[in-house]
């Protein structure tokens, strides 16, 4: 692992925000590059390491909570110094851009690389990784045969045993919105009213909770992003092991004519602000790059979006999957209608 110094350049005062300089190996910087990170220092910071060294650039890096970091973006306007701003959530990225705090990097290379959906059609941002939000179940409570697709989840004979984190969240908000596109606003809001009439209990509670409220039978099934239940099931701690191993993944929408599982990403993008723009502009073909996507996905067990890298090891176990195509720029488009709909179905 690569040391990092602390320092007192760029603090502006948010809390919950660390700050880390990245440096690299030799003295002759060619100039520096300024990284609003809402990912944990551990998932970016040693990506963020090797592009300092391989290019001698400084890496400034701000981490912080994303809609903080959002915030501080518009807050500051022109005058910030951020360069390049992470963050999860296609919902997120697209919140960003209509903010105006991004501005668009597209180039040929950047469009080959990533795929189409997995960006922002202008070139304002571009996805990193991809998780996929699917269902979750106890082994003991549900025959996988008894799962099919996440509209079969407002089905009555689930009544009493689904749970799910709140309406709030905007890992929920994204899936109802894909669910939008794919089957329109009647059918979504049937389905939201349903889903919840299942519910064994209020929402509540985050990714993992969920996934150890099913272990331990609070309920038979949730969803989760997929990388949560990578992680227990990578987890050093045999509590966490327990709740990967008494719970399964089920991969939704797989048959012919199915749309497939819900994906999602987290993204980069270079901020309206920058002043080191070729800097900015090459980490994020860095990142993008073969060379970057394999560690990346694996430091937080997600999906690669380059298809030409392969999917880490760890997450073998969870076998192949068709995931649903649909451009994530809609997931921020439908988000409005998808919070309107959850509120009018009873989702708290
Ligand atoms: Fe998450």
């Amino acid at each position: 692992m690569p040391s990092y110094t602390q320092t007192t350049r760029l603090i502006i005062p948010v809390l919950s925000t660390t700050l880390l300089a990245l440096t690299p190996a030799t003295s002759s910087a060619s100039g520096e590059v300024n990284v609003y990170s809402a990912r944990k220092e551990a998932l970016i910071a040693p990506a963020l390491d090797a592009f300092a060294r391989q290019y001698r650039v400084n890496v400034n890096l701000v981490t912080g909570d994303a809609d903080q970091l959002l915030n501080r973006l518009k807050a500051e306007g022109d005058a910030s110094p951020a360069d390049i701003f992470i963050t999860v959530d296609a919902g997120r990225l697209f919140r960003a851009k209509e903010a105006g705090v991004l501005r668009t990097v597209q180039t040929d290379e950047l469009d080959k690389a990533v795929p189409s959906h997995l960006r922002d059609p202008d070139g304002y941002w571009y996805g990193l990784s991809q998780r996929a939000r699917i269902i979750f179940y106890n082994r003991v409570k549900v025959d996988a045969s008894e799962l099919s697709t996440y509209e079969d989840l407002s089905a009555a004979k689930w009544k009493g045993r689904l749970c799910t984190r709140s309406s709030s969240n905007i890992y929920n908000q994204s899936l109802v919105a894909s669910m939008i596109a794919a089957k329109g606003e009647a059918n979504t809001l049937a389905w939201i009213q349903g889903f919840v009439s299942n519910l064994s209990r209020p929402p509540f509670g985050g990714d993992t909770d969920l996934l150890k409220a099913v272990s331990v039978g609070v309920c038979d099934v949730t969803l989760a992003n997929s990388y949560y239940y990578g992680r227990l099931g990578q987890s050093d701690l045999a509590d966490e092991r327990a709740i990967y191993d008494q719970v399964a993944l089920f991969w939704p929408n797989q048959s012919i004519g199915e749309r497939g599982a819900h994906v999602n990403v987290s993204g980069i993008a270079m901020t309206a602000s920058a002043s080191n723009t070729r800097n900015a502009r090459r980490l994020i073909e860095f990142l993008t790059s073969e060379q970057s996507q394999t560690w990346y996905a694996q430091a937080n067990t997600e999906y690669p979006v380059l298809e030409s890298v392969a999917f880490p090891n760890s997450l073998a176990p969870f076998g192949a999957f068709k995931a649903d195509t649909l451009p994530l720029k809609s997931l921020g488009e439908n988000n409005r209608l998808a919070v309107e709909l959850m509120n009018k179905g009873g989702w708290k």
